[in-house]
């Protein structure tokens, strides 16, 4: 799936990256220039504002928007109006930051860019080819699999009360 995010959903955008969903994202993007990214790329937008919400939908642009909460209830809100699927595969997902699809990394290449503890206590590395930021899980994605339990908890009871 493809979105474009507004200015003020900036952890939505994290969200959707780490889930390997391609993500466009900017603090600086305007209303005008979201609109205008969704229509000529086919992308979803997920906004929390009610006017561009409106004026989207008026184009007959796919839209979603999402109330002020916790990151849980807010990615809930885009599965649940997308179908998009709430399971983080870690082969799958982009760098948070720039929406590059990470490279796995070897234990030796590994080593040969992060101290020797840190190697020798996980497993698994990746890296962005293009901002060169590193990742492991354990760290920055300790609480990913937490929060995505929460989210499809969420989805759940919204079935049932529909
Ligand atoms: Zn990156």
């Amino acid at each position: 799936m493809e979105f474009v995010v507004d200015s003020m959903l900036g952890d939505i955008a994290r969200w959707l990256r780490m889930l390997g969903q391609d993500t466009l994202y900017s603090s600086k993007f305007e209303d005008w220039r979201i609109l205008k990214i969704a229509e000529k790329e086919g992308r979803i937008i997920v906004t929390r504002d009610r006017g561009l919400f409106a004026r989207a939908k008026k184009k007959g642009l796919k839209v979603v928007l999402v109330e002020l909460g916790r990151v849980e209830e807010q990615i809930a809100e885009v599965a649940l109006r997308t179908g998009m699927e709430l399971s983080f595969d870690p082969n799958k997902t982009r760098c948070p930051y720039c929406n590059t699809r990470l490279v796995k990394l070897s234990k030796a290449e590994a080593l040969s860019l992060l101290p020797a503890k840190v190697v020798s206590a996980y497993d698994e590395f990746w890296r962005c080819p293009k901002c060169g930021r590193i990742y492991w899980q354990g760290s920055h994605w300790r609480t990913i699999n937490e929060v995505l339990k929460r989210a499809n908890a969420i989805i759940k009871l919204r079935g049932f009360s529909k």
